[in-house]
Parts: C-alpha cells; structure tokens; sequence
C-alpha cells in the first residue's frame, strides 16, 4: 500500500510532468473512485490548469487554476491499496483498470489513474474542504518537528507500532516504513511510546525521518501494484530490512525475523535486535509468541 514515499514520488511526478499544463478533458470510466457528483467533478477540472502539487502524509492535492488565474479548488487524490497515477500518450494502450482520464493540452498526452483494487478516491474540494481534512492530520512525517514527536508521545501506552500507523498523530506512515524505523532504531513494535526514555524517541523520530528520505531516494517500495508517474518500480524494496522478511535471517544479527500481528496488522520485527520490553500493551494477538499479554502487564 502507497506510503508517504510512494506519494511524494507521485507527487513529484505530477509536479514534473503535469506542473502549468491544462487539462482540456475529462473521462471517467468507471465513476466508483469518484467522490461526489461526476458532473461537478467534471465542471470543477475541466479547464482549468494544474498551478500546484502538493502533498500532507498520503493525501495528495492538486491545485486547480481557472483561466482568470484564479483557484478555489483541488483534485485530491488518494491511491488507496493499488493506485496508480501515470502520465501517458493517450494513443498509448490502456491497461486493465484505468478508471479516469485526464487529457492535457492539445490532448496527446494524459493523466491516467487506475486501480485494480478500487480503494483509491478522486475528488474535488474546495480549499476549505482540504484545509478541513489536511488539518485532521497530524504533521507530516517528512516535515515534522522533533518536538513535536516528543510531545505527541507522552503518556501513549499503546503499542509504538499502531501509534506510528495513527494518522492523526502522524502522517505518512503505513506499515511497511513503521516497521523499517522500529527495526532501524531497535525498538519493539510493543513498546508503549509513552514509556520510551527521551533519548529512544529522539531516535526513533530521526531513523523515521531518515527510512523516508532513503525510499524516497528511490522512489518508494513496489510490490505488484505501486509505480511512479512513468509508470516504473519503486526501488526501495530490496533495502527493506524486516518488512516481508518472516524467517529470514536478520542483516544485522543472524537472527530470525518474526512476524506478530499489532492491531490487526503484521508487524515484522527482530527479537534480537529489538528486545521484548518490560512493559507491553493488550493489543496484541502473538500469533507466535505464547499467549496474549495484558495492558501493562510485566513480561
Ligand atoms: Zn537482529
């Protein structure tokens, strides 16, 4: 699933190849990734010139220029689980599951989105409407302070793993590069945040910072699913150290990864590298660590 580095490398993308450049038409395919009317979201694109990109955690927003210079609205766009947003020539042979299409400028080329998965969402906002969801966010992983991080942490007992996933508290972050940053900064995906000494989040907030900055380097991990806007392969993927990695052995020490389930989701980690600490939180379900612990229990 599309994190924050997968999103901005898209975002860099757009910016690349769709920055100042007009979008004369507008075909939906399959109106199901549209939020809204299809007729508004039509009117609100159609026309109007791409004047910025920007993004805040996996939330991507494209700012939309009337011909009088003026711009009240945005095209958000969300890749959902198997998005994809690319820009081709519209002669190009279109792929399985391309639901909307953008034509720019004299109509050779084009904004295509496409997801095979269909959890993806396009939708036209006014800026106020943005402003309402971007703000519902914490800050964005990329840009946030070491305070603020700090601060957020203080008195969480639950696990650091759904915390890091908690959009309100951060944003950007999904569970391959929650992972990646526990594994980095050796912390166990249990650990209560809020009992972390400062020293340890002061390092989680920068291994965080740094995971992000790598993948992003190379635009973002794919799987199946994922590619930039030319439609190429992320290339982070063979850097991933626990991610995906069940029962390998751990690049650093030998040992075998491990998979345990945090909050419904897997988390990969290294029980050597990221010791069991004293204090762990009720939700979580072990599928291979022993019965499930309670809330603050000492193990
Ligand atoms: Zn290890």
């Amino acid at each position: 699933m599309p994190e924050l580095p997968e999103v901005e490398t898209v975002c860099r993308g757009l910016r690349q190849r769709a920055l100042g450049r007009w979008i004369t038409g507008v075909e939906i395919l399959h109106s199901g990734v549209v939020l809204g009317a299809t007729e508004d979201f039509t009117r609100w694109i159609c026309g109007r010139k791409v004047s910025r990109v920007k993004r805040k955690g996996k939330v991507l927003a494209v700012e939309l220029e009337s011909p009088n210079g003026q711009s009240t609205h945005f095209l958000m766009m969300r890749l959902g689980m198997t998005g994809q947003i690319t820009v081709r020539r519209r002669s190009e042979r279109l792929e399985a599951h391309t639901h909307v299409r953008l034509l720019l400028d004299d109509g050779e080329e084009e904004i295509r989105f496409r997801d095979a998965r269909r959890f993806g969402r396009l939708r036209v906002s006014t800026r106020e409407e943005l402003d309402a969801i971007l703000a519902a966010l914490g800050p964005d992983a990329q840009e946030m302070r070491g305070t603020e991080f700090l601060q957020a942490a203080r008195g969480r007992r639950g696990a650091v793993k759904s915390w890091l996933l908690n959009q309100r508290v951060v944003s950007g972050l999904g569970n391959i590069y929650a992972d990646e940053s526990l594994y980095a900064a050796r912390i166990h995906p249990l650990a209560q945040p809020g009992r972390l000494s400062r020293r340890t989040l002061q390092r989680l907030y920068l291994t965080v910072k740094k995971v992000l900055k790598r993948a992003i380097e190379l635009q973002g991990t794919s799987f199946r699913d994922y590619v930039d806007i030319e439609g190429h392969a992320g290339r982070y993927r063979r850097w991933l150290n626990v991610y995906g990695r069940t029962g390998k052995p751990c690049r650093r020490c030998q040992g075998l990864i491990r998979r345990i389930i945090v909050s419904g989701r897997s988390s990969h980690y290294c029980p050597r590298c990221q010791k069991r600490p004293r204090y762990i939180t009720l939700e979580i379900h072990p599928e291979d660590s022993g019965p499930p612990s309670r809330t603050g229990m000492r193990v």
